[in-house]
């Protein structure tokens, strides 16, 4: 699933190509992208001729805030991708909405191939209701006693799957908290409340390192993720212990990667570079 690192490329790549764009049409092609529209949504109709005025991330949701308070909320969920690319380009049977602009021969798609991510038109004043009510701060946002104090707050955590709780930290998901505790030297079945000031602030640090160098790298693909312009990022390669069951670490040269359920979701680690 694209994570914050995704997610944010994505989003750059978009508003780079679209601010200040105006919509000439959007369409919508497949009855399953209709039926998840809530009954207050405006009707893509009104959307036409409407300039696009900003278009921002918030945890892992895609925000584009629209003339005449206008709002889309995208989660791209599992295999969900938003591609810019010339209208010539033939779509297939997962793509499943399409928007045309003024000023700009290309036109962006919304392709998944599973399913379960989400194009909703809503209002912007439902889009912030809806997000800030489900999302917790931004950890790149965020300080360090505003996160430490979180660490407390939610402290019977186990620190993966407070890592992964979007109402404690918005836009982690499983690659991202494999490689934060990894980098950090934390064992994922931690206790959020057990981290000394310490490694706390460790934990902070990596967090913030692994999700900027992500970021430049245009995040990871390691199965459906391409950006708006449908290329692949490169953290893929950076990456130390997600995916790397039995393989030997990279840090210590000594122990082999472990793969544990923690909170029903699998979890990479390395026995003696984590305590
Ligand atoms: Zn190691």
């Amino acid at each position: 699933m694209p994570e914050l690192p995704e997610v944010e490329t994505v989003v750059r790549d978009l508003r780079a190509a679209l601010r200040g764009k105006k919509i000439k049409e959007m369409v919508f092609f497949s009855p399953h992208l209709e039926r998840r529209q809530p009954a207050s949504a405006p009707a893509p109709d009104r959307y036409r001729g409407k300039k696009i005025e900003e278009i921002r991330r918030r945890g892992k949701m895609i925000i584009f805030e629209i003339e005449g308070g206008l709002g889309l909320l995208v989660h791209l969920k599992m295999t969900g991708q938003l591609i810019l690319c010339s209208p010539a380009r033939p779509s297939d049977k997962h793509t499943h909405a399409r928007m045309s602009f003024y000023g700009i021969r290309k036109e962006l798609r919304f392709r998944d191939v599973r399913k379960f991510g989400f194009l909703t038109c809503l209002n912007l004043c439902d889009i912030s209701q809806k997000v800030d009510s489900s999302l917790g701060p931004e950890p790149l946002a965020m300080n360090f006693s505003d996160f430490r104090k979180r660490l407390l707050v939610y402290g019977k955590k186990k620190i993966k799957s407070w890592l992964l709780e979007q109402k404690i930290i918005a836009g982690i998901g499983n690659i991202y908290s494999d490689e934060i505790l990894f980098r950090a030297g934390l064992r994922p079945e931690r206790m959020a409340g057990s981290l000394d000031k310490t490694e706390a602030r460790r934990l902070w640090n990596s967090m913030r390192f692994i999700l900027k160098k992500a970021i430049s790298l245009r995040g990871s693909s390691v199965s459906d993720y391409v950006d708006a312009t449908g290329e692949t990022g490169r953290f893929q390669l950076e990456h130390r212990v997600y995916g790397k069951e039995g393989e030997v670490c990279r840090r210590c040269r000594q122990s082999v990667i472990e793969r544990k359920k923690i909170g029903g979701r699998s979890s990479y680690f390395c026995p003696a570079c984590q305590k």
